[in-house]
This record gives structure tokens, C-alpha cells and sequence, in this order.
């Protein structure tokens, strides 16, 4: 099982935005050069800037650039990178890449692409777990998964009932069944979405956890068979199965009750050999009953609050772990102190359907100060556009105390400035000032039974707008001059009105 050490001197970063910006921190620290590999539109985001070299692998659409292994390998030969780290989404849970990066003779920092395709599959990752002994959710997912076998077995297990994709993922494929008469729909509903977003429709059966909270374990393994888990994160404030804040360490659980997940987040771990940082989500039931969900083979969006509340690094523990070394910390070195909140920043509009917002960043300051961390991809004059993810960045926290994280992350709310494109920093802010929220009394539908239709109060007066656009106008000016005696003069001029996109001015407040 041993492998011996190999040292990485340079690491492509197969991503973009602010988990590329975060390896390439990570890799600084280290004394690690660095490859950025960018679609054309990325040319001149931070994250590009930032690394040693950068390769252009294609356009915009992420299958002609961030999705395509050959060219990313390319770029890995061209450039004599020794490793790939592939940040989260994209390429991160692909077995074949995987694969092609460990055949390339490059290390790819995650686990081995036989542990990625083990858990790729959820019905298959139950299996495995099932049989080590992990509680898995009551379900169905035998070789019979004609509609009809389907509904038989929804009965059987009880209503409601859920219904998944094999290979879900980003909360797509999924269908809460309430009644025996809506099983047909949901079950061709939910194939149809996940033969668009995974290429397969294989649908299966989960009894639908009421009310429950998520909950998930941050796992470490090395090549020299240590494991161990680095606590908990509550994920259980979602919108439409997608997280929207986190905290750890949960405020739900039990000192016993956590003692009890986070053993079976490495029990989890340890039964497919894990390598490398690795979550293992877990659906907490009303009365503390716990099942394991699924388990994310890579970074997680949200490790940063487990980075502030047990003051590790686990980019730098990742980039060891690969080059063969031991883990950095034994299971008694790891502990948790303080609170920490994480706000996931989005460009989009809570007032309008959560619809994604683009345009360019007229302004983006973020907040600074003791126990305050911002993770972000995007500057001042960076165009945000709807070919990407919509989250523009992180807003974290670490305080004594949940009360103090708490007031310490409205008031970050209130400091972090971001003109140009609608977000949902007022939705967020709100969030956290509400009773439920402040006994921590929610579960995972809470946000979409509450938050139907929200209103901010306030919004930006219109002279400060006019304000900031005259000034993206001046720092503009050259390719207004340059365009002056071209037929595209108007265009050129449009500029900073055309990046406010959808924004509308409201300095009468309160519609
Ligand atoms: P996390 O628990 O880290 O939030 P998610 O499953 O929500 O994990 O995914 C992390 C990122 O990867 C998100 O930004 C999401 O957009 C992307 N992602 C995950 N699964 C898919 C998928 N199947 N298709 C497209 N994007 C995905
Ligand atoms: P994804 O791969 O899309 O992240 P998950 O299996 O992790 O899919 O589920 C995403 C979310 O859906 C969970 O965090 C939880 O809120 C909800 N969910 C999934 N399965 C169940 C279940 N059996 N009962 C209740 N809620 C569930
Ligand atoms: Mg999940």
C-alpha cells in the first residue's frame, strides 16, 4: 500500500474562480509553482493572474475548455506540471480523469479513481456502505426499475417517498413523492432531468426523511492507512437541495451524537480505502436517527469553516497526502474551537426567483478584521456571466460562541460591497437575524416552505449608481477614446450602462 514520496514542484489547477485562486494560495505557501488553464473568457480573471503560467484551453462553454481532459493534459505536458488538483465540480468526481492524469504519469490529488467510482454511483456507494456496517437510508434499488416494480416498492416503503438519480449530484434528479397516485409522473420527471444533466436516467428509491437536518463529516486518509475525521459541518440550510449557509460545528448535535457521525464518517472512509480529503453527508432524522447520503470524493465548497474551527489547512493537508507523505495531524490532535459560519455569495436576484444576475462588478470590496476569511475568484471590473456557476464567492466567520459568529457575519454582510450585478447579500443578512435561525430550529426544506417571494427593503439610491457608473466610464475611457471614430462608437459608449444588466433603479424603496 505504501507509496514513496514525490515531491510536486509545479500543480495545474484543473478549475477556475475561487477554489483555483484557493490552490494556488495553498500551493505559494508550499513553494509550489503553479499552472492556471482558463477558457478565453477567463483571460483575465484573478485566478489566472495570480498563477505562474497560464494556458488557454478553449472557449467559454465548459465543454470546450474546463471539461476537456485532453487539453488540460496538454497543458500539463507543455508546462512539465508534475500534478492536478481539480478543485470541486467539473472534473473532480470523473473517474476517467482520474484515470488519464495517473497515466499520464501526473499525481492527481484526490482520492484513487477506483475510490471516485465507488462512490460515483449512489446506489452502488449504499451497497458498498450497507455491507461496512454505515446505517444507509431505507430504499429500493433492485434490477427491476420499471415504473410500475417502482411504485410496488414505494408502497411497500411508505410514502413519501423520494426519488433519485444513480448518479445525482448539485441537488438535480430528485422527486419528493407524497401520494401513491403521483408516482408515474415523479418517476419520469426525475429520469428525464437526470439523462439531461448526467447522461443516464437510472432512477431509485429512498424513504423520504421528514424534516431532517444534513449532516456531513470532513474525512482524511493518506497512502499509509491512516484516517481520521475533522468534525462536522451543519448543511441543513438549503434552497432547493443546494446549500446556502453552513456552520460547524452544528449546532443540532450532541456531544455523544457527534461523536457517534463523525465515527461513522471514518468507518465510511476507511471501508473503500480513502485517500485524501473526502466528505461523508449524512441525513439527520428529528430524533437523531442518522443514514448515510452519499459520499463527495474531493474539496468541498464549504471547508473553510472546518479550516477556521479546527485550524488546519486542508488544500495544504491534500497537496501532502498526494505527494505521498503522512497525514499531518493525528485524530487527538484535531479538535474544534469557536463557531464558524459560511455564506455562500451568489449573482443572482432573491426578489426575482433567485434567477441568476450577470453584468460587470462595477465595485467588489470585500470585509477584513480578526475572524473574518473571504474566498473569492472576482475583482472590481470582472464580468460575471451566465456560462459559469453563480457563486461569486465565500463569506466566513469564526467567533467564541454561534451568538458572536453570528453578529460578526451581519456585520461582514453589511461591509462586503458588491455593485453591478443583484446578489443575494440583503436574503442572507436576513437569514440570520430570524428566530429560527438564532435557535437554530430548521431543517432542510425550511428555506423553500418560507422564502417564497422575499423583498429586500432597500436598495441603492440612484445617485450613488450614477456615480459608480460615470467612474467605470473614466476607467473605461481608452476604449471609448480608441472606438471614438469607429462605426461602434454607440457600443462603446453603452458599455457601463450595458454591464448594469438587469439592475432597476428603486431610490423610492420598498416595492
Ligand atoms: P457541495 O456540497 O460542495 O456544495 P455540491 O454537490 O453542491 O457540493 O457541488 C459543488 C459544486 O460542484 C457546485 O458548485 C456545483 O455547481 C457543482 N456540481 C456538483 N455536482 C454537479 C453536477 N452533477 N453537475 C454540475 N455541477 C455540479
Ligand atoms: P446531491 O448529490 O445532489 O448532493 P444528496 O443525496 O446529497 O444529492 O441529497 C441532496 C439533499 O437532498 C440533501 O442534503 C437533503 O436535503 C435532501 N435529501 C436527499 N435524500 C434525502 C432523503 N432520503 N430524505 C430526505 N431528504 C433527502
Ligand atoms: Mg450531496
Amino acid at each position: 500500500m505504501k507509496t514513496p514520496i514525490r515531491p510536486i514542484r509545479k500543480l495545474l489547477v484543473a478549475n477556475r474562480g475561487e477554489i483555483a485562486v484557493r490552490v494556488i494560495l495553498a500551493c505559494r505557501e508550499l513553494g509550489i509553482a503553479t499552472v492556471a488553464v482558463h477558457s478565453d473568457k477567463d483571460q483575465s480573471s484573478l485566478f489566472v493572474a495570480m498563477a505562474d503560467e497560464a494556458v488557454c484551453i478553449g472557449a467559454a462553454p465548459p465543454r470546450e475548455s474546463y471539461l476537456r481532459v485532453d487539453r488540460i493534459l496538454d497543458a500539463a505536458r507543455a508546462t512539465g506540471a508534475d500534478a492536478i488538483h481539480p478543485g470541486y465540480g467539473f472534473l473532480s468526481e470523473n473517474e476517467g480523469f482520474g484515470r488519464a492524469v495517473e497515466q499520464a504519469g501526473v499525481i492527481f490529488v484526490g482520492p484513487k479513481p477506483d475510490t471516485i467510482a465507488q462512490m460515483g454511483s449512489k446506489t452502488a456507494a449504499r451497497m458498498t456502505m450497507a455491507a461496512a456496517n454505515v446505517p444507509t437510508i431505507p430504499g429500493y434499488q433492485g434490477d427491476d426499475r420499471r415504473p410500475e416494480t417502482l411504485r410496488e416498492h414505494a408502497r411497500k416503503l411508505g410514502y413519501p417517498v423520494l426519488v433519485k438519480a444513480d448518479l445525482g449530484g448539485g441537488g438535480k434528479g430528485m422527486r419528493i413523492v407524497h401520494a401513491d397516485a403521483d408516482m408515474p409522473a415523479a418517476v419520469a420527471a426525475a429520469s428525464r432531468e437526470a439523462a439531461k444533466a448526467f447522461g443516464d436516467g437510472a432512477v431509485y428509491l429512498e424513504k423520504y426523511i421528514e424534516n431532517p437536518r444534513h449532516i456531513e463529516v470532513q474525512v482524511l486518509g493518506d497512502t499509509h492507512g491512516n484516517c481520521v475525521h475533522v468534525f462536522e459541518r451543519e448543511c441543513s440550510l438549503q434552497r432547493r437541495h443546494q446549500k446556502v449557509i453552513e456552520e460547524s460545528p452544528s449546532p443540532s448535535l450532541s456531544a455523544e451524537l457527534r461523536q457517534r457521525i463523525c465515527a461513522a464518517g471514518v468507518q465510511a472512509a476507511r471501508a473503500v480505502n480513502y485517500q485524501g480529503a473526502g466528505t461523508v453527508e449524512f441525513i439527520v432524522g428529528p430524533q437523531g436517527d442518522f443514514y448515510f447520503l452519499e459520499m463527495n470524493t474531493r474539496l468541498q465548497v464549504e471547508h473553510p469553516i472546518t479550516e477556521l474551527v479546527c485550524g488546519v489547512d486542508l488544500v495544504v493537508a491534500q497537496i501532502k497526502v498526494a505527494q505521498g507523505q503522512p497525514l499531518p495531524w493525528t485524530q487527538e490532535e484535531i479538535f474544534q474551537r469557536g463557531h464558524a459560519i459560511e455564506c455562500r455569495i451568489y449573482a443572482e436576484d432573491p426578489e426575482n426567483g433567485f434567477l441568476p444576475s450577470v453584468g460587470r462588478l462595477l465595485r467588489y470590496d470585500v470585509p477584513f478584521g480578526p475572524g473574518i476569511r473571504h474566498d473569492g475568484g472576482f475583482q472590481t471590473g470582472d464580468e460575471v456571466s451566465v456560462v459559469y456557476d453563480p457563486m461569486l464567492g465565500k463569506l466566513i466567520v469564526l467567533g467564541e460562541t454561534r451568538e458572536v459568529a453570528t453578529q460578526k457575519m451581519i456585520a461582514a454582510l453589511d461591509r462586503l460591497v458588491v455593485h453591478g450585478v443583484r446578489t443575494n447579500i440583503a436574503f442572507l443578512r436576513h437569514l440570520l437575524t430570524l428566530d429560527a435561525f438564532r435557535s437554530a430550529d430548521f431543517h432542510t426544506r425550511w428555506l423553500d416552505e418560507s422564502f417564497d417571494g422575499w423583498c429586500a427593503t432597500q436598495h441603492l439610491p440612484d445617485f450613488v449608481l450614477a456615480a459608480l457608473l460615470l467612474d467605470d466610464a473614466y476607467h473605461h475611457r481608452d476604449q471609448v477614446t480608441l472606438a471614438a471614430g469607429s462605426p461602434n462608437v454607440n457600443k462603446a459608449w453603452q458599455g457601463p450602462w450595458v454591464s448594469l444588466g438587469d439592475w432597476r433603479g428603486t431610490s423610492g424603496g420598498g416595492e
